[in-house]
């Protein structure tokens, strides 16, 4: 199947804007500004700009029923709801959940996403499945790392002895390691390198497993030569209780472990030390920076131009869509205006073409292909076509910062995914949107009615943290990531 888009202004692998054809061939870019005519379909891109389809490098399909739930709360906090949100679910359940966020993302114009997904009580292989088959029916392409740990949650808050009511405290994992091991294998084995999914090892977060677990972490990572994902040094409070664990940062026990690598990928990275981040360069690890989600959750801000400064590889995620949206380009206009406070020196602020490239180059790096976030011969033909010949747009001075700065999604008129429409002019071509949604109303109202118990508990419990969390956060670690030092 040939494809000729003409007319063409698009991004090219140099950052630069070339107007042209685009032959796409079996789902890939063939040609580029080349005049072929025999082809099965043309598409006329006059009036658009065409660019790769976005990556986002982290995010949580479970949130899809959890919209809106969580406002002014910090993360410790925000876990609370979630538990208490993210009821057990049926493979059915998670196939709409996963569609939901599958399609949010695909019409902001995302055609790979990394989903941390969680599954309770315990991840399986119909759950992961779900997922996967729901990634694949609307036509995204997804990483999926279903999020492990076995340590009781509350042991891991720095809580004083006794300062928790033990009714509150939280279980272990009901999950065995061999388990869910044995289920990463069967998933990476079926899916990696055949289809559009691939299966990724989840660590919810380093300080959540016992030792053994990250033993056992280091040897299937060794074993399989795969990638690894994590949430990392989120908050404040992670960084204290994970410095009285282990006696040091949480990344040089990681290092230890030799666990740090191009394949890992670390979340958030705001609470970090400067020999945490040297280690995390020099290994050339790769970071994920959810700009929304932490200022949602008031984590911190990470040191992102410095980190770009120093040669790191920093992709941008989402995060879940409770803790924000689902907007990847609001992430990436984030990622460019934010770190402009961080100080005065305006030759290191981030610009709007290294926002877009921390997007597409350490995006792809983070999901491990090579084959995507470029125009260019050989690649996927992901892409995604914006509407500029309107009020919005016009006058087109510089597509770049337009682009980055002024475009929120709602000019995309075409995304395509290995060379096929799968949403145009705002609608899915794949899935019956009305039925989905008829579906997700259904489920959430069901789940909803099972979940009112969980969220008067989680309340009874809010006094008690609020006093963890006021007291950890003053306390001086030696660094700050807040706007203002704490008083
Ligand atoms: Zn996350």
């Amino acid at each position: 199947m040939k494809k000729l888009i003409t007319n063409a202004t698009y991004l090219t692998k140099d950052y630069t804007w070339q107007t042209g054809n685009i032959l796409i061939e079996d789902g890939k870019i063939a040609q580029l500004d080349s005049d072929y005519v025999v082809v099965d379909e043309t598409f006329d891109a006059s009036g658009q700009i065409v660019i790769p389809g976005l990556i986002n490098a982290h995010s949580h399909s479970y949130t899809s029923f959890l919209k809106g739930t969580i406002d002014n709360v910090p993360l410790d906090i925000y876990m609370l709801h979630a538990f208490a949100g993210n009821t057990v679910r049926n493979p059915r359940e998670i196939y709409v959940s996963t569609q939901l966020e599958g399609l949010q993302l695909l019409k902001f114009g995302v055609t790979s996403t990394f989903d941390h997904f969680m599954m309770r009580p315990k991840a399986t292989l119909e759950g992961m499945e779900s997922a996967a088959l729901a990634y694949t029916d609307c036509g995204i392409k997804a990483n999926i790392a279903p999020q492990y740990s076995d340590l009781p949650f509350t042991d891991t808050i720095p809580f004083e002895k006794n300062e928790l009511p033990s009714e509150f405290h939280s279980l272990p994992s009901s999950m065995s390691h061999e388990e869910y091991f044995e289920l990463m294998k069967s998933a990476m084995d079926k899916y990696n390198g055949k289809s559009k999914v691939n299966f990724v090892v989840g660590v919810d977060g380093p300080q959540r497993c016992s030792d053994e677990l990250m033993y056992k972490t280091a040897d299937f990572v060794k074993e399989h030569d795969c990638g690894w994902h994590t949430h990392i040094l989120e908050t404040k409070t992670q960084a204290i209780a994970s410095y009285n664990r282990y006696g040091k940062g949480l990344i040089e026990y990681i290092d230890e472990l030799g666990l740090l690598n191009k394949k890992t990928s670390f979340v958030h990275y705001i609470w970090v030390t400067d020999i945490e981040k040297e280690l995390v360069r020099k290994n050339q690890v790769n970071i994920v920076h959810c700009p929304s989600s932490s200022l949602h959750l008031g984590s911190g801000v990470a040191p992102v131009d410095q980190l770009v400064k120093d040669g790191n590889k920093v992709a941008i995620g989402t995060d879940g869509g409770n803790s924000g949206n689902l907007n990847l380009l609001e992430k990436i206009r984030l990622t460019a205006d934010l770190h402009n406070l961080a100080q005065p020196d305006y030759d290191h602020w981030l610009s709007a073409k290294q926002s877009l490239q921390m997007c597409y180059d350490n995006g792809a790096r983070v999901m491990m292909r090579d084959d995507i976030g470029k125009i260019e011969v050989g690649y996927a033909a992901d892409l995604v076509f914006i509407d500029t010949m309107n009020i919005l747009w016009q006058p087109v001075c510089d597509i770049m910062t337009q682009l980055v700065y002024m475009e929120t999604g709602q000019n995309i008129v075409r995304v395509m995914v290995d060379g096929e429409t799968v949403v145009k002019d705002g609608k899915s071509l794949l899935i019956d949107e009305q039925a989905l949604i008829k579906e997700a109303i259904e489920i959430s109202n069901k789940l909803s009615a099972t979940t009112k118990e969980a969220f008067v508990r989680l309340e009874q419990q809010y006094p008690y943290y609020r006093k963890m969390y006021l007291r950890e956060i003053k306390k001086d670690i030696g660094m700050n990531r807040f706007i203002r030092p704490v008083e």
